[in-house]
């Protein structure tokens, strides 16, 4: 099964991407993470694209299409996928396609996290993760149980993303409205797009694309 969750930034799409790993063994391909760790290892790829991720734009189409390609390429033909964060542009929807059909792949469903958006600059802003294992956290609604401490494996440092502050989320918002909201009807016209209510709470979201999968 290979689905793409699609959604505006902070819409709860890596969330749902770890559960689905968890659950299902798939494996998630999230540009996003990618390209932050290419940042630190500064590769070239991340030296090209650190600038473009701080101020919120978009890296170029083929970047991101020449790591996802090289990332199915690591993957046996039997495991799941989970596209998280790509495709965000017409172009890279296309050079979708042609890296699933040259793997003998095929997409199954595009899940579509439906979101208020003024909820998600809350979201955003407010979250940060543990530097140690990558737990999520949130400044008013997940509080660690023990304050500084991580719930799962006790660390005490923490980290936020740096494009995680207002000015750049709105931007972020921008680029999803102009380049990757109009992708969703070129799915919908292959009937493969399901809406799932994203501002449910996480259990909801994670039974509602449950049920998408199994139906
Ligand atoms: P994300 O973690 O998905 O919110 O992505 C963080 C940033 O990485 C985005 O704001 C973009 O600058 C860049 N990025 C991630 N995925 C893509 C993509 N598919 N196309 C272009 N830029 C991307």
């Amino acid at each position: 099964m290979n689905i793409i969750l699609l959604g505006p930034p902070g819409a709860g799409k890596g969330t749902q991407a770890a559960r689905l790993v968890a659950e299902r063994g798939m494996v998630q391909l999230s540009t996003g993470d990618m390209l932050r760790a290419a940042v630190k290892a500064a590769t070239p790829v991340g030296l090209q694209a650190k600038a473009v991720m701080e101020s919120g734009g978009l890296v170029s189409d083929d970047i991101v299409s020449g790591i996802i390609g090289e990332e199915l390429d690591r993957l046996d033909a039997a495991t799941g996928v989970i596209f998280d964060g790509y495709p965000r542009t017409a172009a890279q929807a296309q050079a979708l396609d042609g890296l699933l059909s040259a793997r003998g792949r095929s997409l199954d469903y595009v899940a579509e996290l439906e979101v208020d958006e003024d909820a998600l600059v809350e979201r955003i802003v407010g979250r940060y993760t543990c530097a140690q294992c990558g737990a999520g956290y949130h400044d008013v609604f997940k509080l660690p149980k023990v304050a500084g401490v991580c719930d799962v494996c006790g660390s005490t440092a923490f980290k936020r993303r740096p494009d995680d502050n207002e000015e750049t989320v709105r931007t972020r918002m921008a680029e999803y409205r102009a380049k990757t909201a109009p992708i969703i009807p070129l799915y919908e016209a292959r009937g493969l797009v399901r809406r799932v209510d994203g501002m449910a709470d996480m259990n909801a979201v994670g039974a509602a694309i449950a049920g998408i999968l199994d139906a």
